[in-house]
């Protein structure tokens, strides 16, 4: 974690960003997990260029302010070093205006929200939510235990039985998992993706999108 006297100001934070002509908002720095390949573990919050360090929760009305004119986005994009499904009313909040702009919709998500808030969640996504990429990272628990490092117990099951809610509730669903982890088999991640009925992508450490 840098030192305070480097943290930025409220107007300095940078709650969207621009990527791959979408927008990407950063709505928390909390996390579930404690990825040992995370930026924010490794001295830095900097990813693509950008500082995601933020130092407190920003509202719908500053994430909204944030965005400005959604029209030139292909997509927004809930992804930051942190949880968005941890500000799940926020999230479903912007989320709603960005549908009723017509725009579309996607989270990026560690995929324990339901473990989190104890119900399942899928459907209040669902609602205004089109798509999300959820992070398997591995094809055991013990090799994600050992490069997620939870919180909780339980979550590598957790992911995968959200990702099956998450279909079923009607999103498209996307795992991911980072290629060149050390134990992390990208053959047997995609497999996973396949009997849970879901797609996969292969992800490369450090780049977002
Ligand atoms: S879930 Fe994402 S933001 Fe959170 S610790 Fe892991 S890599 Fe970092």
């Amino acid at each position: 974690m840098p030192n305070s006297a480097a943290h930025p100001t409220a107007s300095e934070m940078t709650l969207a960003y621009e990527l791959h002509g979408n927008c990407y908002l950063n709505i928390t720095w909390h996390c579930t997990l404690r990825c040992a390949f995370c930026p924010k573990f490794n001295g830095t919050w900097e990813v693509q260029g950008y500082d995601l360090l933020i130092t407190r929760e920003p509202s719908v009305e500053a994430l909204l302010t944030a965005i400005g004119d959604p029209t030139p986005y292909k997509e927004i994009v809930f992804c930051g070093l942190g949880e968005p499904t941890l500000r799940l009313d926020t999230l479903l909040t912007v989320a709603q205006a960005m549908r009723a702009a017509g725009k579309r919709v996607r989270v990026n998500t560690d995929g324990l929200a339901n473990l989190v808030h104890g119900r399942d969640v899928t459907p209040e996504l669902a609602a205004v939510v089109d798509s999300l990429s959820i992070s398997l990272n591995a094809q055991d628990e013990a090799t994600y235990v050992r490069h997620t490092r939870p919180k909780r117990e339980g979550a590598f099951a957790a992911v995968q039985a959200f990702a099956v809610r998450a279909r079923e509730a009607g999103m498209e669903v996307t795992l991911t998992a980072i290629d060149g982890l050390e134990g992390v088999d990208i053959a047997a991640c995609e497999a996973i993706a396949g009997q849970l009925g879901v797609k996969f992508r292969r992800r490369v450490l450090d780049r977002v999108g």
